[in-house]
């Protein structure tokens, strides 16, 4: 029989044909197939063919046009896109990404790892996720209603509670669920909470559903921490990006006593000396939906803006890629690991380039992949569904917990599968491969769909 390696080399290079100009998917796809090797070698019966051919060829790909009209009623045409991956394990489930940069690549991209991430979480959801090339950026309130409208007004055919439940991602948060919510609701005349998850708590939402990505990440990197007899107690962190994620990074690394001392977005990033002042950068960025530039400006002497500059720059202890993908390449790895630093958790969906994670694997630096490290916004929305299919509401401090403990599992399933197929402290490896096993052992035992 082919080499298991050689085989899911020639696999993907098959997929890279068919799926040409996607290079995030490529990267996504290739990740996830260089890990694989070992798991094909010890279990034959994952080599049958047109198991991973499956699973990297999406379900359903719905591509849709999203006209609609700004204030002064100017036609705007976008295109919005739905990709349900993989069902096997649950319905699908993913957010959906509002930004300038959204193709089918990118959505791809993200719902392939949705499948992975998802299974970790261990409670029933497939892979999904979608989008649009929509930027809401400096567009009005009613804008984004309008176009939110627009939006749902197609999508509403292909989503439901049992069938696809996309979420928030990058340009999604609770105004544009709000949206999204309500035109479901008048189309299609059901209160249906369990189609959308991350609702505002008054109307179906979870509790802890906006921190938990962030406070899911810091968890993991302090999980990761303990295994090398470390805390995070006392520690410097680097953070990039200031939207959700970043924001809840930073309010939990203060809650167990770090320091964090930056956040970032597209224009350059903030290093305050004093560590960050969360109230004023969440007045910023959630009441006044402003850029980090402003936020020196009335921080005060301690802190300073840096235009256009990488916040991997900044020396820090833990490290927190929490903008987008990408965002942490070769030469910030150098600069981290010179740096000194201990841990990176992926807060965003593959932030770190390939050659940066094997620079900090061969440097000793414990990485934290973005489908265990911050599987837990998923996996709190995964808890909206169950409030929802039972209409109750849990407390904040039964949503805490019971996030706390599927961190726990994510990283242990993670350290134990690395361990099991000889790569101990791989938490990529892990990621992949426990992953893999459970999605995989759904689809075989469900026959050939
Ligand atoms: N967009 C988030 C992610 O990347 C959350 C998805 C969800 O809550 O469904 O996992």
């Amino acid at each position: 029989m082919k080499d298991p390696k050689d085989r899911l080399d020639s696999l993907r290079a098959g997929i890279e044909r068919r799926n040409p100009a996607q290079p995030e998917f490529h990267q996504a796809v290739r990740e996830v197939l260089d890990t694989l090797a070992p798991v094909f070698r010890a279990r034959p019966e994952y080599a049958v063919p047109g198991l991973v051919e499956r699973l990297t060829e999406p379900e359903r790909q719905i591509v849709f046009r999203v006209p609609w009209q700004d204030d002064h009623g100017t036609v705007h045409v976008n295109r919005g896109f739905r990709v349900e991956f993989n069902s096997a394990l649950g319905p699908y489930k993913g957010g959906l990404r509002f930004h300038p940069s959204v193709d089918i690549g990118v959505v791809k991209f993200l719902g392939f790892e949705q499948i992975f991430k998802n299974a970790l979480t261990g409670l029933g959801i497939g892979g999904g996720k979608g989008g649009s090339d929509f930027d809401p950026r400096g567009r009005s309130d009613a804008e984004v209603m309008r176009f939110c409208q627009s939006f749902m007004t197609e999508l509403h055919r292909h989503i439901g509670e049992h069938t696809d439940v996309p979420a928030g991602d990058i340009g999604v948060g609770g105004r544009e669920i709000g949206y999204l919510f309500g035109q479901y609701r008048r189309i299609t005349n059901r209160w249906e909470a369990g189609v959308l998850t991350g609702k505002g708590t008054g109307w179906g939402g979870s509790q802890i559903r906006p921190q938990a990505t962030g406070y899911g990440s810091v968890l993991f990197a302090a999980e990761m921490l303990q295994r090398q007899g470390l805390g995070l107690d006392g520690r410097s962190a680097v953070v990039s990006g200031s939207g959700n994620v970043a924001l809840y990074t930073i309010e939990k690394l203060q809650k167990l006593g770090a320091y964090p001392i930056t956040c970032s977005d597209s224009e350059g990033y903030v290093v305050d000396d004093k560590g960050i002042d969360l109230d004023l950068l969440k007045q910023i960025k959630e009441v006044e939906r402003g850029r980090v530039g402003a936020y020196a400006e009335r921080r005060g002497a301690s802190a300073r803006f840096v235009p256009g500059g990488r916040v991997w720059e900044v020396a820090g202890e833990v490290a927190f890629p929490s903008a987008t993908q990408n965002e942490l390449g070769a030469d910030d790895a150098r600069a981290l690991i010179a740096s000194g630093v201990k841990a990176v958790s992926e807060g965003a969906n593959m932030p770190t380039t390939p050659e940066a994670v094997r620079l900090f694997q061969e440097a000793g630096v414990a990485f934290g992949p973005g489908k265990a490290a911050n599987a837990g916004g998923v996996a709190v929305s995964a808890l909206e569904m169950s409030q929802n299919a039972a209409r109750s509401a849990w407390t904040s401090q039964r949503v805490e917990e019971e996030l706390a403990g599927i961190m726990r599992d994510i990283h242990q399933v993670c350290h134990e599968t690395a361990e099991r197929y000889g790569a101990p402290g791989d938490y990529v490896t892990g990621a992949n491969i426990a992953g893999f096993e459970r999605v995989a052992d759904a689809m075989l035992a469900q026959g050939v769909i």
